[in-house]
């Protein structure tokens, strides 16, 4: 009797606004007959909705155990659906419905991502204050909570994972962790999110710039100059927040070694100053067979050197609601490399770019340059999710979409 195949799965799961990859491979032994599904998350999208998707899958996967839980940075369209897994998956009320409740234990045995501030640092309650004093600046008010939902995950976390880190160059974790899969870290260059997050609280005593005689000031006027202040400010934090962003690859080997020179890059939301820091530290390192590409197709995320990647795959992981991703200057620079782009949302409502492909495709497709087609199956409710499958004894590669043969039963 032949031992069955083993697989290796890439999933860039469709969850609307923000990001969601999970990679399950089977770690058996060759004597064993009884899979070890072995997982690593990678961000969990914003909402309820994409917590549930991730948690489907993560069932539809038979995940017992998630062995590396990432969260690439502070933004909420990254975390939010992983504080939401496991704030469902409490159990105590006993009321909760499938999916959470069959995760509602799942351990996790390493956790990289942005830890609370250093001892010593402006601590949580003062950033409540700043929320409050800032109540003017929505862009600063969502950041400071995912700050605090950030708090709340790594309470929901406690005493399920073995191991928190927050990893930089600078600070290397352990990358040895798997036996059939490589990982290689490559940003951010050093540890500074815990140190800059209490400088972007704004302050009253901040210089403002106004360009007019003071006695001709209205209350309004020093109102709008506080509000633009802030968003400065909040622009330069969540930039500062993306340029944080956990990047790291991961390549097949052992069990999987026919697809050694595949590996998958994991950017998070990349921007400039992370591919500079990149460029330096790690240029010969960038090259990548799948790419899930940075901040969602926007056109920040393809810093310097980006083309060094040569993606063969570009996923761009997209939402309907707003920002105009992805950016068609993104598609364009990608589209003479990669073989294959696909963008988990196709239509775009809102979009502020008309030249986007979003534009005029009807519904929410998952788009496939390969195919050239929406997936016929698809429902308004169907999202476009991607799995790239990699089987042992074989060097081909399989694509497969959601509606299409999808192993995942919505
Ligand atoms: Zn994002
Ligand atoms: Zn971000």
């Amino acid at each position: 009797m032949t031992a069955p195949t083993k697989e290796i799965r890439f999933a860039f799961l469709d969850i609307g606004l923000g990001d969601c990859t999970v990679i399950t491979w089977d770690d058996r032994h060759h004597s064993s007959h009884t899979p070890t599904p072995r997982c690593i998350v990678v961000d969990g999208g914003k909402t309820i909705a994409a917590s549930r998707r991730l948690a489907q899958y993560l069932i539809a996967e038979k995940v017992k155990k998630i062995d590396l839980l990432v969260v690439t940075h502070i933004d909420w369209d990254h975390l939010g659906g992983i504080e939401q897994l496991f704030k469902r998956t409490d159990t105590r009320n006993g009321s909760l419905k499938s999916p959470y409740n069959k995760l509602a234990d799942i351990p996790v045995t390493t956790y990289w991502g942005p830890l609370p501030q250093r001892p010593g640092a402006a601590g949580h309650s003062s950033m409540s204050a700043a929320m409050n004093a800032a109540s003017y600046a929505s862009e600063f008010k969502a950041y400071v909570t995912s700050v605090q939902q950030n708090q709340d995950l790594l309470a929901a976390l406690a005493g399920r994972v073995d191991e928190f880190v927050f990893p930089a160059m600078d600070a290397l974790p352990e990358l040895d962790l798997f036996r059939n899969l490589e990982l290689d870290f490559l940003a951010p260059a050093v540890q500074r999110f815990s140190d800059e997050y209490s400088r972007f609280t704004p302050s009253r005593f901040q210089t403002l710039s106004i360009d007019q005689p003071i006695e001709s000031l209205t209350m309004q006027d020093l109102n709008d100059a506080l509000a633009a202040l802030a968003e400065d400010r909040a622009k330069q934090a969540s930039t500062s927040a993306n340029n944080q962003s956990i990047v790291f690859s991961v390549t097949p080997k052992g069990l999987f070694s026919e697809h050694r020179d595949k590996r998958l890059l994991l950017t998070g939301d990349a921007e400039k100053k992370s591919w500079e820091d990149m460029n330096e530290l790690a240029a010969g390192r960038l090259r990548a067979r799948f790419f899930k590409v940075p901040h969602h197709g926007a056109s920040s995320g393809l810093g310097p050197g980006w083309n060094k990647v040569h993606p063969h795959l570009s996923v761009l992981s997209v939402g309907q609601a707003g920002y105009g991703h992805p950016h068609i200057e993104v598609l364009e620079k990608l589209s003479p490399m990669s073989t294959r782009i696909h963008c988990t949302e196709q239509n775009q409502k809102k979009s502020k770019n008309p030249g986007d492909w979003g534009d005029g495709h009807g519904g929410a497709g998952g788009y496939c340059k390969a195919s050239g087609t929406d997936c016929p199956k698809r429902t308004k409710d169907s999202w476009g999710h991607l799995i790239v499958t990699l089987s042992d004894g074989s060097s081909e590669e399989t694509y497969t979409q959601a509606g299409d043969d999808c192993p995942i039963d919505w």
